[in-house]
């Protein structure tokens, strides 16, 4: 089989190393007789993979001893309602309202308390993200401010962390975690799905200061207590196991490649090059987000017309190119450039907007 160019925004690319890993152990892992996928999650050779992965997360995002690391089930939408149903508890919060996925947070945040939508790029179509500060003061007793750290969807990224003065922070970092280097004791709660830069879905890393254990409510079901979680080390039921192998291999496959500095250079790299292309290509492309919102992990750009559009898609697919369709809500195309993305098909997009742009493509 050859590989296509995996654009895709989710689940994505994974390496090929790590993915060799992967079928060689679902055949038989560790030495025990058993593939991956048929040992217990409660064996020693699996906790050991658990405790592997912490450390090497713990490591990669310069975590305290205050946080607790969870690998939990439900995607990062289950995380939408978990928190503020844990922390809000008729109070207040604020959000940063950057599209998509913080319209669906704010939406079932409402359920549990007083949502205040600081700040908005609804208008201008969320082509951004504030700068820092520009949402102003939160009102008097605010518990946490909530942002998402890059917009999957519409192509923007913040490139620093807000500052919430003295309410908590509690980050979605689904599609830009462990892209770069991050000072992960700055969050009160950081959560993401791992399909994009660290694995295959079905797991949702959870990373929370265990201060905030005492706010929540305990009369919540089990399954929906974070302290149950944190007390059976992310083993209180049966957890995605093979998820969380991936997971470890992943934060080992990072840390090979020179940690999270290189892998961010080197992700800075990529989008750069892209946006290049966009930018000297004569107005044929058009780059969606504000140029000092621009994320480094999802590329939104169009044609100009939703019929070139999709004639762009459809001969880049031809072309080996997939992924590239923009998301149904925006439209548009969308190069997705996750960590797993080589350089070469980088190359290869870069070769094919060009060829297109010059009508080589087209008939
Ligand atoms: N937040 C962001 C930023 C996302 O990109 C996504 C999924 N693409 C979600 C939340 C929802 O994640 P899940 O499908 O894991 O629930």
């Amino acid at each position: 089989m050859s590989r296509a160019h995996n654009f895709g925004a989710g689940p994505g690319v994974l390496p090929e190393p790590v993915l060799a890993e992967a079928q060689a152990a679902l055949w038989e892992f560790d030495d025990t007789g058993m593939g991956l996928l048929e040992i217990s999650h409660r064996a020693a050779a699996f906790e050991a993979v658990v405790a592997s992965a912490k450390a090497r997360l713990a490591e990669l995002m310069n975590l305290g001893p205050d946080q607790e690391i969870l690998f939990l089930h439900g995607g990062a939408r289950t995380q939408f309602f978990q928190l503020p149903m844990s922390l809000l508890r008729g109070g207040r919060a604020a959000y940063l309202d950057t599209g998509v996925w913080t319209e669906a947070a704010i939406e079932e945040a409402r359920r549990f308390g007083t949502v205040d939508v600081v700040w908005s790029s609804a208008a201008s179509g969320w082509d951004a993200v504030p700068r820092q500060g520009a949402w102003g003061p939160l009102e008097e007793g605010t518990k946490y401010l909530y942002y998402c750290a890059n917009n999957t969807v519409a192509g923007t990224e913040f490139d620093y962390v807000p500052d919430p003065g003295n309410a908590w922070l509690i980050a979605d970092i689904s599609s830009n975690l462990l892209s770069a280097p991050i000072d992960g004791r700055r969050f009160d709660v950081m959560f993401g799905g791992i399909q994009k830069n660290l694995g295959p879905a079905g797991v949702t890393l959870v990373i929370l200061k265990r201060h905030l254990l005492d706010e929540m409510d305990r009369e919540l079901p089990s399954m929906l207590r974070y302290d149950v979680h944190v007390k059976h080390n992310s083993l209180y039921n049966t957890p995605c196991t093979f998820g969380i192998w991936f997971v470890e291999r992943m934060t080992a496959w990072l840390q090979a490649q020179g940690g999270l500095v290189a892998v961010g250079e080197r992700n800075a790299a990529k989008a750069a090059r892209v946006y290049a292309a966009i930018d000297a290509s004569d107005g044929f492309y058009q780059g969606r987000a504000q140029v000092p919102s621009r994320s480094r992990m999802n590329v939104t750009f169009s044609t100009g017309s939703a019929e070139g559009d999709a004639a762009f898609v459809a001969a880049a697919r031809d072309a080996g190119l997939v992924g590239l369709k923009g998301h149904k809500r925006l439209g548009g195309l969308r190069a997705s450039l996750y960590n797993a993305l080589p350089d070469a098909s980088v190359d290869a997009l870069l070769t094919f907007m060009e060829d297109w742009r010059r009508g080589a493509g087209r008939h």
